[in-house]
């Protein structure tokens, strides 16, 4: 493997490490404008208490009274990346290079919320491009990945939508992208699958047409 090849390998901590932490401290977040809004927030509390009452609970007892609330915050927080632009956050960190070998960022920590049934899903994405005369922050790429994931989601779109943003902002010769997740509605109920994960992928390009491209992509991942 050629000298280069290995430096484009950088893992998720060190391309986060410049920037990433809470919501407010992160410039390309817009969220926290409309984060707390009081309407919105106010209407989730009592769609929140209603929940409560459903499954039989008492609102009123103490270790519940302020639950609406810390449960309409933190939803606020989990589907954030509603109100993030995705193509807009990497078109502000894009720069010409030269640079046309693969860049990888493996290991990119993800948390979201099936759809299907609003409970979490966890793994890592591991984002892959080659660049076709522009490159991108390396943090923004595990940022995009953050944007979708903080939606509702299933792990396919999920997986096909940061390929897809990838590939329009930058036009690079190709994008790959691999999730492997695990689903908590698969481990906590249903099938009760402790230990299983879930891999999905999405490609384009040199990702698709290359075999060596895709093997090379493939092997730099593996744990
Ligand atoms: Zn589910």
């Amino acid at each position: 493997m050629k000298q280069e090849k290995m430096l484009s390998a950088i893992s998720a901590s060190k391309a986060l490490s410049s920037g990433r932490g809470s919501c407010c401290d992160d410039d390309d977040c817009i969220a926290d404008i409309t984060e707390n809004d009081p309407m919105i927030i106010g209407g989730l509390q009592n769609a929140v208490s209603a929940m409560l009452e459903g499954i039989g609970e008492d609102c009123e007892r103490e270790g519940l009274l302020k639950t609406p609330e810390r449960v309409a915050r933190s939803l606020r927080f989990l589907t954030k990346g509603y109100r993030e632009d995705p193509e807009e956050l990497l078109k502000n960190a894009v720069f010409t290079e030269a640079y046309d070998e693969m860049v990888l960022v493996k290991d990119i920590d993800i948390f979201s919320m099936c759809e299907h049934h609003m409970l979490p899903f966890f793994g890592k994405a591991h984002v892959a491009y080659i660049p076709d005369g522009k490159i991108v922050g390396l943090s923004k790429l595990a940022r995009v990945v953050e944007v979708f994931a903080r939606r509702l989601q299933v792990q396919e779109r999920l997986t096909q939508q940061i390929r897809d943003a990838i590939q329009n902002v930058l036009s690079p010769k190709g994008v790959g992208v691999v999730i492997e997740a695990r689903h908590m509605c698969m481990v906590m109920r249903g099938v009760e699958k402790l230990n299983s994960v879930t891999t999905t992928s999405a490609m384009s390009g040199q990702f698709i047409s290359s075999q060596s491209t895709r093997s090379e992509f493939l092997r730099l991942i593996k744990p």
